[in-house]
Formats: structure tokens, sequence, C-alpha cells
């Protein structure tokens, strides 16, 4: 005689479970996915109408009791609310500084930690919403994340923006390639021999590739673009970029020396460092 899995009594020969066991527990946990689906939007609701927190932290509380959602999975679905929050923020533009207020508000009403909101990097996206208002603004942004021993010697009055570890830096180099012709080839002088024009004729190729030239510290500052990799160290200042090319997972940076070649820099979010260098060269 087998157990029901659900209640624990006798299912029969050969049975795991009642039918109505089974049917009922389809039903509850039907009923548990949609109430995390109803908690979720409570949040979010409290989030954008800035509802009495209190209050919404005994109605999901309730909600999850009645649905026989633990604790641990009612605190990630606050996480989960608190991220679709951000990025609700952004979809409508800038995050706005009461966006922000109500976020920290959040945040701090159910303990949650910077760790915990930052899983899936939502807690450093608005940090760079709200650096990058502060600058849309004209404002330095203060920025007390940033790792104070860095690789760079800074001038008097500048300030880090922002710090981003670990990122690819391309070179792009030309290449000039002669394809078919005789170049190359090394001709003997000789009496009576007599090449024709064609042979001398290798078209010329000129091919662009971008390499990898090392992998390092980018910083921001309201001067200077800094960048130290192992080989490569440089700094660019504001006023030398002339062209910024955007890109999903970086930027392409043009100075303005006529020698100078492509530059290009991958951060993971080609949207931020983008309107990142854009705006602080606006300062
Ligand atoms: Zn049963």
């Amino acid at each position: 005689m087998g157990k029901c899995i659900f209640c624990g009594e006798s299912a029969g020969f050969l049975r795991r479970a009642h039918k109505e066991c089974q049917i009922k527990n389809d039903r509850e946990q039907r009923e548990r996915e949609a109430s995390k689906q109803l908690i979720l939007s409570e949040i979010e609701v409290a989030g954008v109408s800035k509802r009495d927190l209190p209050l919404l932290k005994q109605k999901i509380t309730k909600m999850a009791e009645s649905h026989k959602i633990d604790s641990s999975i009612l605190e990630s679905l606050v996480i989960c609310g608190w991220e679709n929050l951000v990025e609700r923020a952004f979809d409508d533009g800038i995050l706005t500084e009461e966006e922000e207020s109500n976020l920290t508000k959040l945040k701090e009403y159910f303990s949650l930690s910077e760790i915990q909101l930052d899983r899936r990097g939502v807690f450093t996206k608005m940090l760079k919403g709200s650096v990058l208002r502060d600058l849309m603004n004209g404002i330095l942004p203060e920025n007390e994340k940033i790792d104070r021993n860095l690789p760079f010697n800074f001038q008097k009055g500048e300030k880090a923006i922002w710090v981003f570890q670990d990122v690819d830096y391309y070179e792009q180099k030309k290449r000039i390639e002669y394809v078919g012709g005789s170049q190359g080839v090394s001709i003997r002088i000789a009496k009576g021999l007599y090449y024709r024009t064609g042979s001398f004729k290798g078209e010329r190729v000129e091919t662009e590739e971008t390499i990898h030239a090392d992998t390092g510290t980018l910083c921001v500052t309201n001067k200077h673009v800094y960048f130290s990799g192992v080989t490569k160290g440089f700094r660019i200042k504001h006023d030398k970029i002339v062209s910024l090319q955007l890109f999903s997972d970086g930027i392409g940076l043009q100075r303005d020396l006529a020698t100078a070649k492509p530059q290009s820099f991958v951060t993971g979010d080609g949207w931020f460092i983008y309107n990142l260098i854009t705006n602080a060269t606006q300062l």
C-alpha cells in the first residue's frame, strides 16, 4: 500500500496520491502563483504611488501566510518588485529624484541590503541613473562607492565620477596589403628585360583590424577619461574627444589628433558609459 504524498494516508495499491489530494494541491499551487503575482503588483503600486509602507507590509504578509508562501520567498518577491520598479523608472527616461527616493524608502523599510538588490546588477543601475541625472543637471555627482585606491594621478580639483573594472580595451590597426601584381618581388635590373606596366600594379588594400590591446580599469572624471591596464595606460582630456560611438556593450572613441586611431572600450553597458562621458564633458 502506498501512502498519499499529500495527506499521508493510505492511497491504495501502487498509488502515490489521492486524486482529490492531487487536485487540491494543484489548485493551491495555482493560487500560490497567482498570489505571488499579486504581491509583486502590490509592491510596484506602492512604489510608484508612495502608499503607506506599513500597510503594504501587513497586506503582503497576510497574502503570503494564507497561500503558504514562506518568508524567504516573500523577501525575494519584495526584491523582485523593487527591481521591477527600477526598470520601470528607467523606461520613461531618466530616473527622477522622486523615483529614487521611493526606491530608497522601500529598500530601507524592508531592510534590503545593497548586495541583495545588486544580485542582478539593479542596485548599480539605480546608482548609474542617479549619477547621470546629476550630470545632466550640471552637478558633479558625489559617488562614495568609488574606490580611492585608483592607479591614476588626478589633477587638482579632479574627481572620479565612475570607475569600470575589467574593461576590455581595443585598438584599431590599419594594415596595408597589395593584392596581385609584383609588389614585393625584387626585380633584377638587367638590360633587355621589359616589364609591362601591369606588372607593377598590385592593388593596395587597406584593412582595419581591431585588436584586443589590454584589460584594465577605466575611470571617468570631471576632466579626463583614464585607462590603466597591464601594459597600456593613458588619459584623454575631455575636450580632446571628438566623437563617441555607441555600441551595445561599450563605446568607440575618436581623439582629435589626425593620427589617432579609433579606440574602443567594452564595459558591458554601452548606454551608461556613452551618456556618462557625453554629460561629463559638458560639465
Ligand atoms: Zn491524500
